[in-house]
């Protein structure tokens, strides 16, 4: 395998004057390096042709435009166009990532023509009984550039501007927040990415002090918070996270976030029978939803090859929804598009850690 080079997409447009300053060039050569990765999206330096032959080629030695290469595309089938890709790492490693376009018709404040799902780590420590990324345990955080590239990649595949992101992929954002806030810099950069926060949903299975620096970052980001039970004696059953930080300290951390964020956060419940899918844990769920002003998102659950899991029948997840309703709470109930490319993050990888490697 050759040598992992670092990536250029490390770098925000100020540092990378800093980079070629070091490299004895001129501030002029690292506006234009700047263009050519973020506002053209070259994928190889010789593109870069106002760059001198020998800067392309000290480039091209030391660095990578892209630290991963997509090398799985799965469509879904029956009308939706989800799709589902694998990139590999340098090092070898695997990461899902999941393109959805938006709904034809649909509208209002935060309506986008491209949503993409991005991985923040390969695998979980978390370890939620329910999940595929978690099963395998944590192998390494992604870096910034690994994040971003996710979003390039993509818009190859798709052939448009990704224009709404959400980090619900492998891995718990929160966990790995240095490198989360450094690709969310260069994300919302009007000169690298430029996606508004407003466009960007973190999703976190309740990592507490992630959720503090998180708020600490200060920027309007949407936060959905996933939650699957409404009371600790359920929630730690098939959360162990929640073991760490029980709802007596998660609550109140979403209450602070509460009080700097600007969105409403939704909670996430997927619904699994036998599990978490009583009325009783609606009522308790409308009970948490009200306190925090949010809204829920429940979806019914996406099986998992080799876990005992199951999502409970319509009527019963109908029935869920109705006593939220009966609850006044604002609520979704989703079914989740590309069933049947294992959108459920973490699944793709699953199959392929397991087949045997040629
Ligand atoms: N670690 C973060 C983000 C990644 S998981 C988190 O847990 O929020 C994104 C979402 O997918 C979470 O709400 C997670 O609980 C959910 N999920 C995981 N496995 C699933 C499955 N098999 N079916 C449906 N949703 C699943
Ligand atoms: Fe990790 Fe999220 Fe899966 Fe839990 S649900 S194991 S936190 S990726």
């Amino acid at each position: 395998m050759p040598e992992p080079r670092p990536s250029l997409l490390e770098y925000s447009p100020a540092e990378l004057t800093e980079l070629l300053g070091s490299l004895g060039h001129k501030a002029f050569r690292a506006a234009q390096l700047a263009e050519w990765i973020w506002k053209h999206r070259v994928t190889d330096f010789e593109a870069m042709s106002n760059l001198p032959p020998a800067l392309r080629a000290e480039l091209a030695a030391r660095y990578t435009l892209r630290p991963l290469e997509p090398v799985d595309l799965r469509q879904s089938q029956g009308g939706s166009t989800t799709r589902k890709f694998l990139s590999r790492l340098q090092d070898g490693e695997h990461v899902e990532s999941v393109i959805i376009p938006a709904a034809v018709g649909q509208g209002g404040a935060h309506s986008s023509r491209l949503t993409l799902c991005v991985s923040s780590q390969v695998g979980c420590a978390f370890g939620c009984r329910f999940c595929a990324s978690g099963l395998l345990g944590l192998t390494r955080n992604l870096s910034a550039s690994e994040i971003l590239a996710q979003i390039l990649a993509a818009e190859e595949i798709a052939g448009e501007r990704v224009d709404n992101l959400v980090f619900m992929g492998m891995g718990e954002p929160l966990a790995n927040i240095d490198n989360l806030l450094r690709a969310l810099t260069l994300i919302m950069e009007p000169k690298a990415l430029g996606i508004g926060a407003r466009h960007i949903t973190i999703s976190t299975s309740g990592n507490v002090p992630g959720l503090r620096r998180l708020a600490a970052f200060g920027k309007p980001l949407r936060l959905a918070v996933s939650l699957h039970g409404a009371s600790d004696e359920v929630r730690s059953r098939v959360m162990p996270v929640n073991r760490k930080w029980p709802l007596g300290e998660l609550l109140p951390a979403l209450r602070e976030w509460n009080r700097t964020g600007k969105h409403m956060i939704t909670l996430e419940y997927i619904l699994i029978e036998g599990v978490n899918a009583e009325l009783s844990q609606a009522r308790e769920l409308a009970r948490i939803a009200r306190d925090l002003r949010a809204k829920v998102n429940l979806i019914p659950y996406n099986r998992v090859e080799g876990l005992p899991w199951v999502r409970p029948s319509e009527a019963a997840c109908r029935a869920f929804c109705r006593a939220l309703v009966a609850e006044r709470i604002p609520v979704t109930l989703r079914y989740e598009k590309g069933h049947d490319i294992d959108a459920a993050c973490g699944q793709l990888r699953l199959r392929k850690t397991r087949e045997p490697q040629g």
